[in-house]
């Protein structure tokens, strides 16, 4: 009798996935929390709790449906903690005549399946994983021959094939992106939407993982868990974005405010990562919103959040299944710094870090500036080796998977591909942080200041960092201007503001 074994993945929560669509009983699915998974890379308390919830979520929901299940808790004796040697043990024990899985986003885990399916003795089969608008290689098919992968050219595409805000071949409003009117900094008396947040009992959990020696980093409050670990809680964050932020998202996009974790994001990639909902859900979503309230939702609002993921979210994914495995080594400027003490602790004097560093350790979250502006510019700027960089974000964010985290890591905010993801490296000194947050006024540097006691360390960090790079830098023709200021400084300045940056490098610890 044919007997088949379907694998699914953590991250694979898809009940719409066609293999759902109809139960069969000469098919088995496995489920299993596994040590390879959560010891690759030190993670976030809340990530792994928050997975092994959901996952058990899912499992519990498939069982209910009807399908036949085999799910491996964490402590369970016959959990042989990965995936190679629980599927191996099935396979002889159950008798199956056929393995299948679908397609993984990490290379890592592709890597193992593949071996895998080398090494059995049954027939196995690889399907689409049904969640995301693009295959693995149309990014690829897309800039062949390409020199420039310019995430633009391929979000309208991205928009032309989907039709999405579109008017026939043309966009509907007769232009492609607003980004030029998403970036206001927030007044300083302004009160953020209050985040809806989930008050999930997930204490058994947290006690199975506490059993095991799993080094985690983070805090939890176990009772009220705040991450929605099912479909129908992804849906109400889904549905509480488009109600009450959609209509100021793309206004205050890059705006950071103290103690305001969640502004007018949507903080639903944790829930499209894992797969309880899909892109084009969320799409769908905010567009019907957009459609029900024109008088309310400006235009720009709307196509600032399509842009995210409709562009970026695929563009990482498809630069990551054409560039790897070769991506994850790659250190364009040669960093070799260790990770600041304090990125695992918060205990900085720097406001805009502490805040950003404290928050991400407390909720598993930072938006999208605070990665890029905060965590990775002063990285950047101190030299830091991209593989640590990764490991941290990697770790400590709940919607961190390597095909999303390490394209936006390696490539976006610490430039070390040389310029595959962005034509720029993103550093600032306080002037960018200053213009769009309120951090500066109550931090013990002081902003204007560029040697000396208080001197703000991203501004002489910053300097470092140009003169430092100049060689692969110069001829870039978005930075020119910054190197012709920094000529055209008096000597003597530019020795104090080096003298100062190495002062804070010698001494990162303490800052
Ligand atoms: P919103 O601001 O509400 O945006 C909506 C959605 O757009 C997000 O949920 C996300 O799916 C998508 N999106 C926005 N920007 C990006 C981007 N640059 N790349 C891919 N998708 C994007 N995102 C992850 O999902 N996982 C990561 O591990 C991750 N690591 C990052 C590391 C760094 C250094 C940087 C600069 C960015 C990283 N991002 C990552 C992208 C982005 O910061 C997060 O997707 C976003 O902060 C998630 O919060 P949100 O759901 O509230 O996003
Ligand atoms: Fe950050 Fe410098 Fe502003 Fe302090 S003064 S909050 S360290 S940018």
């Amino acid at each position: 009798m044919n007997k088949t074994l379907r694998l699914i993945l953590g991250d694979q929560l898809n009940s719409n996935h066609s293999w759902f669509s109809k139960t069969e009983d000469s098919v088995t699915y496995v489920m299993m929390e596994i040590r390879t998974e959560t010891d690759y890379v030190q993670h976030h308390v809340q990530k792994v709790v928050g997975i092994f919830a959901a996952m058990r979520s899912f499992a519990a929901e498939l069982k209910s449906n009807g399908h036949q299940l085999i799910y491996l808790q964490l402590n369970d004796e016959n959990n042989f903690q990965s995936i190679e040697k629980n599927i191996q043990n099935l396979i002889e024990t159950h008798h199956f005549t056929h393995f299948e899985y679908q397609l993984p986003d990490e290379f890592r885990v592709d890597e193992t399946l593949k071996a895998l399916c080398r090494s059995i003795s049954i027939t196995s089969t690889a399907v689409d994983s049904e969640h995301f608008y693009t295959t693995r290689n149309e990014l690829g098919d897309f800039f062949q021959g390409k020199k420039m992968f310019l995430m633009e050219n391929f979000y309208r595409a991205m928009r032309k094939k989907n039709g999405v805000l579109m008017e026939g071949d043309q966009p509907l409003t007769g232009q492609w992106n607003y980004d030029s009117d998403n970036r206001k900094k927030l007044p300083k008396d302004h009160k953020p939407t209050k985040p809806l947040v989930f008050d999930n009992n997930v204490s058994n959990i947290l006690e199975e993982i506490n059993k095991t020696n799993i080094k985690t980093i983070g805090t939890i409050d176990a009772k009220n868990f705040v991450w929605p670990i099912n479909r129908a809680q992804s849906l109400e964050l889904l549905d509480f974005f488009a109600t009450n932020c959609l209509p100021l998202f793309g206004s205050y996009q890059d705006a950071m405010m103290p103690n305001e974790w969640s502004l007018y994001h949507s903080r639903i990639s944790f829930s499209m990562n894992i797969k309880l909902i899909s892109p084009k859900e969320v799409i769908d979503r905010v567009i019907e919103e957009w459609k029900r309230r024109p008088d309310e939702i400006e235009f720009h609002q709307l196509e600032g959040f399509v842009r995210q993921i409709i562009g970026w979210r695929e563009y990482m994914r498809g630069i990551y299944w054409n560039k790897m495995p070769d991506y994850a080594a790659l250190n364009f400027f040669n960093n070799q710094a260790d990770l600041p003490s304090w990125y695992w602790s918060g205990k900085t004097k720097m406001n805009c870090l502490k805040d950003a560093i404290n928050q991400s350790l407390n909720y598993g979250y930072a938006h999208h500036i605070q990665r890029l502006m905060i965590t990775g510019n002063f990285a950047l700027l101190a030299g830091v080796h991209p593989d640590a960089i990764d490991a941290w974000y990697l770790g400590i964010y709940l919607d961190a998977f390597e095909w999303v985290e390490i394209t936006n890591t390696r490539g976006m905010s610490q430039f070390a591909d040389g310029g595959i993801v962005g034509t720029k490296p993103y550093v600032s000194s306080a002037s960018y942080i200053d213009k769009m947050s309120h951090y500066c006024g109550s931090c013990f540097y002081k902003k204007n200041i560029k040697t000396g006691d208080k001197a703000c360390p991203f501004n002489s960090l910053y300097w470092n960092f140009y003169d430092k790079n100049e060689s692969k830098l110069a001829s870039n023709p978005r930075i020119g201007m910054m190197y012709n200021v920094w000529r055209k400084m008096k000597n003597e300045d530019k020795t104090a503001l080096l003298e100062q940056a190495d002062y804070y490098l010698n001494n990162i610890n303490e800052l």
